[in-house]
This record gives structure tokens, C-alpha cells and sequence, in this order.
């Protein structure tokens, strides 16, 4: 794992074990019972919500249309709809659960502009706390979080 620096926030990019199928076409198809285990927080009639694994802050997570594009002009208005709709949910979430002093929000379209997964589209919502990046080095591709993944996932479960 590589991490590079993008304008607004670090990006990771996935360098091994590049999966043959779409993370985010597969795990929702997977049952509602292994929504816990995929990360699933929400799901709509054309978006998802979910954990992202490799989260540069406590809480950050990625609104997710079902339809596998890899960029936002293909959306219909309902789906865009959605993921806006989905993403002012979240936040209310995380501002209940963590009183975050602010976010990142913000779709990578390609490569080039840092998307890991650049296939399929996603928006990442990273809550920001003042001073945070002092206390998640990357040391060695190692991010040291404050939170576990799976105490997050409950606890925005229940307020979503
Ligand atoms: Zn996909």
C-alpha cells in the first residue's frame, strides 16, 4: 500500500492484490446478513453507504450508486438525488456520534485525480477533527485510527 498526497487529503492506491471484480458492484450483492462484515451501513433503492477499510479518519465512509460508472455524468438525476440526500444523512450521523469540527466531502473521477477504485464511483465523506493529523501518522503504510471499524459500523448503524 501507497499512499500519495492529493490537494485536499491523501488518497491511497492500490498497488497489490487488485481485486478482479468491483468491491463496490460485489458487496452489496452480497445478503443483508453480511452487511456488518462488508462494511454495509445503508442501503437505498440506488445508493449505498459503507465503511471504507482503509479509512483516513474515524468515520469515513463512501456513498456508493449501484451502477457500476466510473463517473458522475452517467448518473441520472434520481441516483445523484440520492447520494446527496445519503451524504447530508451521514454527516448528521457522524456530527451526532463524533462532533467532527468538519468534513471532507469528495468524489475522485479517474486516476489520475487519485480514485483507488476508478471503475465504479464513489464519494467519500472523511470527518475532520482540529489537529487530527497529529495523531494518524502513516508510518510505514500504517495509519493509526483512533477507532475500530467495527464500533463505528454500530454506532452509525443505529443513528442511520
Ligand atoms: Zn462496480
Amino acid at each position: 500500500m501507497e499512499v500519495m498526497f492529493t490537494p485536499w487529503r491523501y488518497e491511497y492506491v492500490k498497488t497489490v492484490d487488485q481485486q478482479e471484480g468491483c468491491i463496490f458492484c460485489d458487496k452489496p450483492s452480497d445478503p443483508e446478513s453480511k452487511d456488518e462484515e462488508n462494511l454495509i451501513l445503508v442501503r437505498k433503492e440506488r445508493c449505498f453507504v459503507i465503511l471504507n477499510l482503509y479509512p483516513y479518519s474515524s468515520a469515513h465512509l463512501m456513498v456508493v450508486p449501484y451502477e457500476h460508472t466510473g463517473t458522475i455524468e452517467d448518473l441520472d438525476a434520481e441516483t445523484m438525488g440520492e447520494m446527496m440526500a445519503l451524504t447530508q444523512q451521514c454527516m448528521r450521523a457522524i456530527r451526532e456520534a463524533y462532533t467532527p469540527d468538519g468534513f471532507n466531502v469528495g468524489i475522485n473521477i479517474s486516476r489520475v485525480a487519485g480514485a483507488g477504485i476508478d471503475g465504479h464511483v464513489h464519494l467519500h465523506l472523511v470527518p475532520r477533527w482540529d489537529g487530527d493529523s497529529n495523531f494518524m501518522p502513516v508510518v510505514a503504510g500504517v495509519r493509526v485510527l483512533p477507532l475500530a471499524l467495527d464500533s463505528v459500523w454500530r454506532t452509525l448503524k443505529d443513528l442511520l
